[in-house]
This record gives structure tokens, sequence and C-alpha cells, in this order.
């Protein structure tokens, strides 16, 4: 029998206005993907007011009412199912993605703080990764990445000479500290340079040429990690610590 080669595509999407290109982007890709059987779910933080804030209702439960330790209260909430409506519904959607991508403009050389505050809260230590199971044993493993930006600069400004330089420097703390630390593959990033700029035949080229991209990312191999155990069993106590 053939392998089920559908894959399950998680999309945040961190953009305030539904008629911007990030959602034109968000929305190319679903349809794209949908066409070629795969299963898209869109998470628009904007639209479902996510809050980026991190703090004590994050969770049910307490691990220490005198000190606000974040880790702590992660693993608290990741061993007994103490994480607010909010947080595991977001990483019910994260736990069944076999690829990932993140849409957003680029915002003061970064990701918008709603975006940040999802993946500071929802990729939760005990859920995403614990000590000793980073990078290429992060929990997440097995899972693809993608990120697809938008920027207001030209290729120009993104270039070794350019004022911001290389948009590989700009992204290496979401693809390398973030998705990779997290164990999943990550793809090059989508650039749509100077996106409110350039004409709208060049958006459309855009356009087809990112749904080509997240349909190629669905083709390729995944093989999601299941821990045989609670993730917080796997701790290796001797490797680098939480903070
Ligand atoms: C706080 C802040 C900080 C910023 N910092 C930076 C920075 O550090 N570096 C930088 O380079 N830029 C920066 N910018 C600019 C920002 O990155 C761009 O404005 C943004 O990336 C544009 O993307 P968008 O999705 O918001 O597009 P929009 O501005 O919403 O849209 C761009 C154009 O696409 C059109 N469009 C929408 N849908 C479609 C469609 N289906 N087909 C064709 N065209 C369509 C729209 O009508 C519009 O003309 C910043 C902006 C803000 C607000």
């Amino acid at each position: 029998m053939a392998a089920d080669r559908s894959r399950n595509v998680l999309i945040v999407l961190a953009n305030p206005e539904p008629g911007s290109f990030c959602h034109a982007l968000a929305a190319a890709a679903r349809d794209a993907l949908t066409h070629s059987g795969h299963h898209v779910e869109i998470s628009d933080l904007f639209a479902q007011g996510f809050n980026p804030v991190a703090g004590r209702h994050d969770f049910t439960t307490v691990a220490d009412p005198a000190r606000f330790h974040y880790q702590s209260e992660q693993a608290k909430a990741a061993r007994e199912n103490g994480f607010s409506e909010e947080i595991a519904r977001e990483q019910e959607r994260v736990r069944k993605a076999d690829n990932l991508i993140l849409v957003f403009p680029l915002w003061w050389g970064g990701m918008p703080a709603i975006l940040k505050g999802w993946l500071e809260r929802v990729l939760a230590y005990g859920f995403a990764y614990v000590d000793g199971h980073r990078f290429d044993s992060g929990l997440l493993r097995g899972r693809r990445a993608m990120t697809a930006v938008t920027t207001g600069g030209t290729p120009e400004r993104f270039s070794p000479e350019g004022v911001y330089g290389p948009i590989e420097g700009v992204l290496y703390p979401v693809q390398r500290l973030g998705l990779e630390y997290m164990g999943l593959s990550v793809e090059p990033p989508f650039v749509a340079y100077g996106a409110p700029r350039v004409s709208n035949e060049e958006r459309e080229a855009m356009l087809a040429n990112f749904a080509e991209k997240a349909v190629a990312m669905a083709a390729l191999e995944v093989d999601p990690y299941e821990p045989p155990c609670h993730p917080l069993d796997l701790v290796d106590a001797g490797a680098w610590s939480r903070s």
C-alpha cells in the first residue's frame, strides 16, 4: 500500500490586517497545499486576539507561589496538563503538525511581538525542549519549518553592503535559536522583499513562488518524534540547565 503522503501543515500568521500581503501569502500556501491533498490549519494570531504576554495566567498549576520562574512553571504545567486553554490549544496544533510555517512582516528587524509571544508561551519547556534535548535532539525533531517574511526594505538593503545586512543574519534568532533549537528542520526563509514597493505583477509572482515552496516542503520526508515517556522523564540532569 502506498504511504500516506498527506501532511498536516500549521501556518502561524502574524499581521493585523486581513488585506495584507502576509494574509495573501498564507492564503496562497493554504490553497496550494489543500489542492495537493494536505491539511492546513491557520493560527491567525491577531484575529484570535492571542495574548503575547507571559505570566501566571499561562498556567492552572503553580510550581512556586513565591517566585515566578517561567521555565519551572512550564515544567510543572507540562507534567500536570496545567497550561491555559489558549496555550494548550496552540500546543495541540503544533503537536499535530508535520510542517510549521511562520508568516510575518519584519518589524524592527524581527518578528511582531505577538508572534514572539507565541514562541515563548507555546513552545514551552517540557513541551518543545527539555534539558539535554535541544537542536538535533529537540522534542519537535522530525518536523519541518519555514519562515515567510515580508519586508519594507529592498534586496539592496539586505545585501552584505546594505544597511541591514544579509537576511540570514536578521533571521538567525528565529531560524536557529528558535525553530532549530526545538529540533525542527528549517528550510531557507522565503522573503518578499519590499512587498509594499514592488508592482502587483511582482507580488503575484511572489505568491506563486511561495505556494510552490510550501508544497515542495510538504513533499519532503517527515517523522515527528514521539517521546517514549513524558518529555520531562528524558531530562539529562548533566546537561546545561534551564536558565
Ligand atoms: C513597526 C514596524 C517596523 C518595521 N520595521 C521594518 C524593518 O526593520 N525592516 C524592514 O525592511 N521593514 C520594516 N517595516 C516595514 C514592514 O516590514 C512592511 O510594511 C511589511 O513587511 C509589509 O508587509 P505586509 O504584509 O504588511 O504588506 P501590506 O503593506 O499589507 O501589503 C503590501 C502590498 O501588497 C498588496 N496586496 C495585498 N494582497 C495582495 C494580493 N493578493 N496580491 C497582490 N498584492 C496584494 C497590498 O494591497 C499592498 O499594496 C516595519 C513596519 C512596521 C509597522
